[in-house]
């Protein structure tokens, strides 16, 4: 991508203060990929820098290089500087942190603003393609084998290893860039998406079992019971993705999956659109946020069927307002 000046860049260049990179809760491919690719370049150009995270890695995210270095917070320290990536705002990170200067890093539309050194670009494809934007203008030559893995996990997943529509041009340019310093494609796959559980093979068959459509075909849905998690010996990590099996029946619209987190008292609800509904505008009236055509939000209930119904309720109005449903 062409731009001007990453304001950014040069503050980081100059500051000899303590950073503190984090990601969003229960992190994806983008979120801890974007985070672990800044904090190797950082950490190379002899900066002060932690990643910190409420949430463990999950498995399918551990080959990220060096992600056992990542601290779980909150941990009490106080940082200079706080940069939060993938996340609309700080309270994404689902736990306090004590920063003096907050820094966003991201490519949600919306969101909370923190002053002329956040770098947002909702047209980016992955957050992780700004963390090479960023470092790549600072000095290439610095970006080894595990930073390029880093980058190019976030820019894989984010795209659904580049079938979703922020594949572009753009994206095959930094995917061939990434490759040759080092990021082998193939590996990144393998482990992020061959090396299930059987456990999860058996938690899938309870999730799919729950599988309704409405609207005549134009949604579908899916409810991961907590209870699922326990009879199966799964976990939360493990509720990634399935709300792609709602999204790929023929003539869904709007896919979503529920998913039950007792200890918060709310339902998860993850969003996915596939052609032209905007689910983001059904997370942002929920409380959440995201992108058209992947968002998410929580949603606080006395029941499962209320919460089902604002969701449903919430779905239809976006059909309506975008005249997919009559
Ligand atoms: P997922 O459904 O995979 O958890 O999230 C899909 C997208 O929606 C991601 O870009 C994610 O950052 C965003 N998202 C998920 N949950 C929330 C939420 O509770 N609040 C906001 N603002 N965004 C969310
Ligand atoms: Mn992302």
């Amino acid at each position: 991508m062409r731009r001007e000046s990453i304001p950014l860049l040069d503050f980081l260049k100059e500051t000899k203060g303590s950073i503190l990179i984090l990601t969003h809760e229960n992190p994806d491919g983008d979120a801890l990929g974007s985070a672990m690719g800044l904090y190797l370049f950082l950490k190379k150009q002899g900066k002060d820098v932690t990643v910190g995270c409420k949430d463990r890695v999950p498995h399918f995210l551990d080959f990220i290089p060096h992600s056992e270095e990542v601290i779980s917070i909150p941990d009490g320290r106080f940082y200079d500087i706080g940069i939060i990536v993938d996340s609309a705002g700080f309270y994404r990170a689902g736990a306090e942190v004590k920063v003096a200067k907050r820094i966003r890093i991201d490519h949600h539309v919306g969101g909370e603003f923190y002053g002329r050194h956040d770098f947002i670009d909702p047209k980016a494809p992955a957050t992780a393609s700004l963390v090479y934007e960023l470092i790549s203008a600072w000095d290439e030559s610095l970006i080894d084998a595990e930073i390029a893995t880093c980058i190019y996990a976030g820019l894989a997943t984010d795209t659904g290893f580049f079938r979703y529509s922020n594949t572009n041009e753009y994206t095959f340019e930094l995917a061939k860039k990434l490759v040759s310093f080092g990021a082998d494609p193939n590996y990144v796959y393998r482990m992020f998406a061959e090396r299930e559980s059987v456990n999860k093979m058996k938690l899938i068959a309870k999730v799919l079992e729950t599988l309704t459509l409405y609207e005549d075909g134009l949604v579908a849905g899916i409810t991961i019971f907590d209870r699922f998690f326990k009879e199966t010996g799964t976990d939360y990590t493990d509720s990634e993705g399935l709300v792609n099996y709602p999204r790929s029946i023929e003539g869904v619209e709007v896919a979503f999956a529920m998913i039950e987190k007792p200890e918060e008292g709310v339902w998860k609800v993850s969003l996915r659109s596939k052609l032209n509904a905007d689910v983001s505008k059904i997370a942002e009236r929920l409380g959440g946020g995201g992108h058209k055509y992947a968002s998410g939000c929580k949603i606080k209930a006395n029941s499962y069927e209320e919460a089902l119904d604002k969701l449903l309720s919430e779905i239809r109005k976006q059909l309506e307002l975008q005249k997919i449903l009559h």
